[in-house]
């Protein structure tokens, strides 16, 4: 009964494909309905026929619309352990309401793939609640800034896709700052202090309280107006929030909120003198922009220790802080500084050189900023310390671009073979293997013998006699390493163990791929590739690579 047949293959076709990311393969299904009951056997053709239609369709469908018709026709086949789990971050503690988060990178130069993290989560979690997210730009120490970075950083975020409310300067802060500095000396909750800084920090180590700590507020608040008039020069003079000197941790014991720096600003020139310090703005700004959470790594645990001090002086309500654990990057340049200098000298071609992690680079290189973000979401919130795997994101990478990236043939390391037997060849190559609706590569080839380009290695050695499948060319033994014999076109060949290779005719195109790692792998790319400049593709068995329009192709290396 065709109709059983039918059914059969649909149901094992649904299960191969669910089982292999959402694509059948036409022979382990065939393999499968043969076991299944001997008369098949005699009916070859007519299976072979049925599955490649019903696999047709199943390909098709999504894996989730896969694994519900299983689920409907054949549960006993959907092996649980198999499903991939969706992970989804763990909800936050009074959250219930909406909340205010914020994203605070400092502009000394673009995002790179270390700020995703907090870029992103933050991002997943007021799209899951509601409610606002900003991004607070901490440039409050001139000599690390670079100004371009203000635009390129909402760039990268435009890029990341992040759903920001607001972008805010701390530089436009400033006379806020002062406001709080002062209510904090009047509560007698700061100094200011005039001792060498040494002195001052030795004093503490041992739990000692310097000389001016324990004046009166108004003395303080007098010292305090001369700072800021310019009666001193950086290095004579800071603001410390008073914290507990006895604290077992030197880290949170008393520490400098405001100091005097004579760099001028990039935004507001010379306009201020004195400047806040990371824990005093931040605290101050995630109050009064009234955070419910706030994101932040565990190598900032001591500087969350220190803020809590100003919340309870002011006595504010504190956000919920959380805590995720260290990631290290290896293999990878991230300080802003050193690739600032290296652009400089000429090192790097700019941010965006694919030898960086920055997201400029990655993004060249057609890294999707869909697989970072899943990237983050599985790697989550907790606590415990990881090591970033380039090969995870890239695996999730893969998983976006393989469905829709085109196929073309790059041939690196080229040779010049021919082909014998045949003057005319017509190659018609699918766009997609699934993707029929994207069309063809089409390309006719002629001559006596015909003239194609493989890849070096492919040839070499190669005894006479071994069957060469050109893909989706035609069917060849060679004769030489460099000359071959036109066989047929039937795909059987392959069945019968010939390999396949790729090969390019006379009108491909000079491509050159830029690594990762900085190398260049030059060779020929099929002319066909052309047409898809700016697109991420696969270049068939080299691996995914996005292309620009140079005076040649140039592609830029994702990934296998
Ligand atoms: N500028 C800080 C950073 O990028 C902000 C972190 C925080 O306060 O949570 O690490």
């Amino acid at each position: 009964m065709p109709e059983e047949l039918n059914k059969l293959a649909r149901k094992y076709a649904l299960q191969n494909a669910v089982e292999y990311g959402g694509k059948a393969n036409p022979g382990s299904v065939i393999g499968q309905i043969m076991a299944a009951a001997h008369d098949y056997r005699s009916r070859a053709n007519e299976v072979t026929e049925v599955v490649a239609s019903v696999i047709s369709d199943v390909n098709s469908m999504n894996l989730e619309a896969q694994r519900a018709e299983l689920e409907r026709l054949a549960p006993e086949l959907l092996e649980k352990k198999k499903i991939e789990k969706i992970h989804e971050l763990p909800e936050l503690e009074g959250a219930e309401n909406g909340v205010v988060m914020r994203f605070a990178p400092g502009p000394t130069g673009p995002l790179h793939i270390g700020h995703t993290r907090a870029a992103i989560l933050n991002d997943e979690y007021v799209k899951r609640y509601g409610g606002k997210y900003i991004i607070r730009l901490e440039d409050t120490n001139p000599p690390t800034i670079l100004p371009e970075a203000y635009d390129l950083i909402t760039k990268d975020l435009d890029w990341l896709g992040i759903e920001y409310h607001e972008v805010v300067n701390q530089s436009s802060r400033f006379k806020i700052y002062y406001e709080y500095a002062e209510k904090l000396l009047q509560g007698g909750f700061a100094y200011v202090c005039t001792c060498p800084p040494d002195d001052w920090r030795t004093l503490k180590e041992d739990k000692k309280p310097c000389p001016h700590r324990s004046l009166e507020p108004n003395i303080h608040l007098d010292l305090w107006e001369k700072m800021l008039v310019g009666e001193f020069k950086p290095g004579e003079i800071s603001l410390v929030v008073k914290t507990d000197l006895e604290h077992p941790n030197p880290a949170v014991r008393d520490f400098v909120a405001l100091r005097l720096v004579d760099e001028p600003h990039p935004l507001t020139g010379d306009e201020f003198r004195v400047y806040p310090l990371y824990n005093f703005s931040v605290a101050i700004d995630d109050h009064l922009m009234e955070m419910s959470h706030v994101l932040r790594g565990k190598d900032h645990l001591n500087n969350t220790l220190r803020q809590e001090y100003i919340y309870e002086h002011m006595g504010w309500k504190k956000p919920v802080f959380i805590h995720y654990g260290w990631v290290s990057i290896e293999d990878t340049e991230l300080s802003t500084r050193k690739i600032k200098a290296s652009i400089e000298e000429g090192k790097y071609t700019g941010w965006n050189d694919v030898r960086l992690g920055t997201i400029a680079a990655l993004a060249r290189r057609g890294i999707r900023s869909e697989a970072i973000r899943q990237y983050w979401i599985e790697v989550g919130i907790k606590s415990v310390d990881i090591k970033f795997s380039w090969q995870n994101l890239y695996a999730y990478n893969k998983g976006i671009i393989d469905p829709v990236a085109k196929r073309y043939f790059f041939v690196w390391n080229p040779k010049k073979v021919t082909i014998k037997g045949e003057n005319i060849i017509k190659s018609h190559a699918p766009l997609h293997p699934e993707k029929s609706e994207l069309g063809n590569r089409e390309v006719i080839l002629s001559g006596d013998p015909i003239e194609i380009q493989v890849v070096s290695e492919d040839v070499e050695p190669l005894s006479p006699g071994t069957r060469i499948r050109f893909k989706d060319l035609c069917n060849s033994t060679s004769e030489t390493p460099v000359v071959f014999n036109y066989a047929g076109n039937d795909l059987s060949f392959v069945k019968e163990g010939a390999k396949i290779i790729h090969w390019v005719g006379p009108d491909a195109v000079p491509a050159k791929v830029h690594m990762p790692d900085g190398k260049i792998i030059d060779g020929l790319a099929e002319k066909a590739a052309s047409d898809s400049i700016s697109e991420i593709v696969q270049f068939e068995r080299f691996g995914f690579v996005k292309l620009e329009k140079g005076n040649e192709i140039e592609a830029y290396f994702a990934h296998k």
